[in-house]
């Protein structure tokens, strides 16, 4: 898995990388022409968002919970937050 990049907003994986202008990658569902789809949403309606996209696939409940709790590790969602280390 790690050769696989990542979507840092929606954490699905990402086949073609959408801009070469910013350190992160994010997928053209979340992300196109320079700036966030979905500019306003938050972590767990991402998760939502995620979480039915998946279910629609027929991806297994418990692994799709699993795969929903790693949004919040996200860059797109560790930027709005105050590191507690
Ligand atoms: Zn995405």
């Amino acid at each position: 898995m790690k050769n696989l990049k990542t979507c840092q907003s929606c954490g699905l994986p990402v086949e073609s990388a959408t801009s070469k202008h910013t350190q992160t990658i994010y997928c053209n569902h979340c992300y196109e022409n320079g700036k966030f789809k979905s500019p306003n949403l938050t972590a767990n309606e991402m998760k939502k968002m995620v979480k039915e996209r998946m279910q629609k696939m027929g991806v297994a409940k418990a692994f799709v919970d699993n795969f929903t709790d790693g949004i919040d590790k996200l860059e797109r969602w560790n930027k709005n937050k105050t590191n507690v280390f």
